[in-house]
């Protein structure tokens, strides 16, 4: 089964609902979201789907050249050919999230074509299957969204960013009951500080959370020690990281209590699956992150989450694009706050050119206030001001 051709479909992604709402006339034009899908053909016709999310528009150049190293090759030798387009990067330095994003969806559709090759699901192959369905948590704004959430039969949700956190919390908590976990994202802006997250972490104690995510950003990994110390909640991060390497850190000094790789950009279902024995030697859970991810990518998770001990659940964005399920073949079934463990061969999905050719990219930076003037050159009281912590306390 020789590789002929590796090919890649972008694509400009709208807004979830979630976003969209706050953003009322944002079209998928405005959206800075991007998908991009890969797809290897081989010389007998088979075919095998892969997705991309580390930074799509520049991704999609890293897998054109990283083709050279696959294309004539036996697709079946996985291990092989991840070893290979990691060192043919060597002279670009390996390239974080960027490289690894490229050979996560080659990575991922070589599994998906070997799956199909031997007409068994990627679960099958990781391992077997130790669960038919995957715990999934959605993301809710206010109380309002998280009663939607859990009328559907999610039974976690997560609210994101730092600003009025602890108010945020407290009213979420009043509105799903004790029965609901909670999440925090912090989201780890430059600008907020150790000092701040461990202020944050300390109010936010008596609502037992499931876990309180990136507090600070992923290069201050020696404030993670800091904020593990200092705060009585489980921590979670990795989202913006790739590979074993990348993510050494938080696993071996056990930093967090749940690693987040994304599926799209951490190196693929071979690298993951390494990250949750990892993870496993040090008691430590998996909860892949899907903000950016793409329904490609979502199957990917599903097959890796069967096949581990350690999978806590995954993230969804339970009220996307409408027109995410228009570019695949078929979306995971969600039930009782769980998707479905699919068991087609390979990974069970593929995609719609037709449909995704209707959106062509455009921008791929869609992060608005991002910039510096937010926080982080604000003085502390201002700082202070904007997580209200002084309010939250009374
Ligand atoms: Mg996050």
């Amino acid at each position: 089964m020789k590789i002929t051709a590796i090919r890649t479909f972008l694509m400009q992604a709208g807004p979830p609902a979630l976003l969209a709402g706050k953003n009322a006339g944002r079209s998928w034009q405005a959206s800075g979201r991007n998908w991009l899908f890969v797809r290897i053909e081989t010389d007998g016709g088979l075919f095998g789907i892969g997705e991309c999310s580390g930074w799509p528009r520049v991704v999609e150049r890293a897998v054109e050249d990283l083709a050279h190293v696959l294309v004539g090759e036996d697709a079946t030798h996985i291990e092989l050919h991840w070893q290979r387009m990691y060192t043919a990067m060597m002279g670009h330095g390996m390239t974080g999230v960027v490289g690894a994003g490229a050979m996560a969806g080659i990575d991922m559709a070589l599994w998906d074509l070997k799956g199909k090759a031997l007409g068994v699901p990627v679960w099958n192959l990781l391992g077997g299957r130790m669960r038919p369905r995957v715990p999934i948590y959605g993301h809710a704004a206010d109380p309002e969204d998280a009663r939607g959430l859990v009328a559907r039969g999610i039974g976690a949700v997560k609210l994101g960013g730092a600003r009025d956190i602890v108010r945020r919390v407290a009213a979420m908590r009043e509105a799903v009951g004790p029965e609901i976990d909670i999440m925090v994202d912090l989201a780890g802006p430059p600008w907020l500080t150790a000092t701040d997250a461990i202020a944050i972490g300390r109010a936010l104690e008596p609502y037992d959370l499931l876990f309180m995510e990136d507090p600070v950003p992923p290069e201050q990994i020696d404030q993670y020690a800091r904020i593990r110390d200092a705060v009585n909640i489980p921590l979670a991060a990795g989202e913006r990281m790739a590979t074993i390497w990348g993510l050494r850190p938080l696993i071996e000094r056990e930093l967090v209590d749940v690693i987040q790789p994304d599926t799209g950009r951490a190196g693929g279902i071979t690298q993951m699956k390494k990250m949750a024995a990892m993870a496993e030697a040090h008691g430590i859970m998996l909860a892949p992150h899907s903000g950016s991810l793409g329904p490609a990518a979502e199957f990917a998770a599903l097959h890796l989450m069967a096949a581990i001990p350690n999978a806590l659940m995954l993230e969804r964005v339970v009220q996307d694009w409408p027109e995410r399920n228009a570019v695949i073949t078929a979306a995971p079934i969600e039930q009782d706050g769980a998707l479905l463990v699919p068991d087609g061969p390979g990974l069970g999905v593929d995609i719609v050119e037709s449909e995704i050719a209707r959106y062509p990219s455009r921008r791929n930076i869609g992060m608005a206030n991002a910039g510096p003037e937010q926080g982080y050159v604000r003085m502390r009281l201002a700082r202070a001001r904007s997580l209200r912590l002084a309010e939250a306390a009374e």
